[in-house]
């Protein structure tokens, strides 16, 4: 028997059969070959009044049955990672996205800790396709995401693609002065990613990104912090473009 199995199995087993229970085990078994194969161990424990006489036990080979199981299951653990996977940037996609400021919030709300959520979108990037042609574009939005993924540094920390060219940064434990900070890196990186763009102010790429960073109150919904992230992102592009917008004080509950 497979050491890993051992002692789970033959525990079972003895205690099964020491009780006169009928039972079954899954193990790996070594062969003659020093192949391992999974074997299906079926026993009827035959009593005579409360002892045990004998054990019957019949071994079938399941080896096939376990390795399509095991196939089915990295194949299902692989689509559920896709599905939540923008399949061109390879950061989080919409889906994944909507999962999680929920969840931070209420960690962040039973913490009495601050979240910040940074909303980014390209600028004139209509003009850049339109220019350049979409596969142009495409590979651009994979340049941009790989320059904001090194922005997420620790474990919770999640970047998303959440439209065609915008972006959300979820940053738990964040203060509005270090999304402050972290909001104009991301606009700094952006830029010194050198994308040449003619139609842009300065002829490379830009970013207008929206901030916002808040210790949620009792009974206040994330979309206090959303709605106040969308409406600085309105105010970085009203503003002229390749500019943040911090939201300034605590929105209103
Ligand atoms: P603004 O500075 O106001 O944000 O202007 P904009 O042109 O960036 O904004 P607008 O919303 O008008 O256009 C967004 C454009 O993003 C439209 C489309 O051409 C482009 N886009 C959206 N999704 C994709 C994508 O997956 N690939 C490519 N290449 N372009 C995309
Ligand atoms: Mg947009
Ligand atoms: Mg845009």
């Amino acid at each position: 028997m497979h050491p890993e199995d051992r002692e789970r199995v033959v525990n079972y087993c003895v205690s099964q059969s020491r009780s006169g229970i009928d039972h079954e085990a899954e193990y790996r078994a070594l062969t003659r070959d020093s192949d391992y194969i999974w074997i299906r161990d079926v026993v009827h424990v035959v009593r005579h009044g409360t002892e045990v006489e004998a054990l019957v036990g019949f071994m079938f080979d399941i080896s096939e049955r376990k390795a399509r199981e095991d196939e089915l299951l990295r194949l299902k653990l692989e689509l559920e990672a896709l599905s939540y996977q923008d399949g061109l940037t390879g950061v989080a996609n919409r889906r994944h996205f909507d999962t999680v400021p929920e969840r931070e919030w209420s960690s962040a709300m039973r913490n009495g800790a601050p979240l910040a959520i940074i909303m980014l979108d390209l600028d004139h990037f209509k003009d850049f396709n339109d220019r350049f042609g979409h596969p142009a574009g495409d590979a651009c939005l994979r340049r941009v995401a790989a320059v904001l993924g090194d922005m997420t540094r620790r474990p919770r920390d999640l970047l998303a693609r959440i439209g065609g060219e915008e972006f959300m940064l979820v940053l738990p434990e964040t203060d509005a002065e270090a999304a402050r900070i972290m909001a104009d890196r991301c606009r700094q990186l952006v830029h010194a990613a050198a994308i040449p763009h003619p139609g842009s102010e300065g002829g490379f790429l830009t970013v207008s990104v929206g901030v916002c960073s808040m210790v949620p109150a009792d009974g206040q919904l994330p979309t206090v912090l959303l709605e106040a992230v969308d409406r600085q992102l309105c105010s970085a592009k009203r503003q002229g473009r390749n500019r943040i917008a911090v939201a300034e004080a605590q929105p209103a509950a």
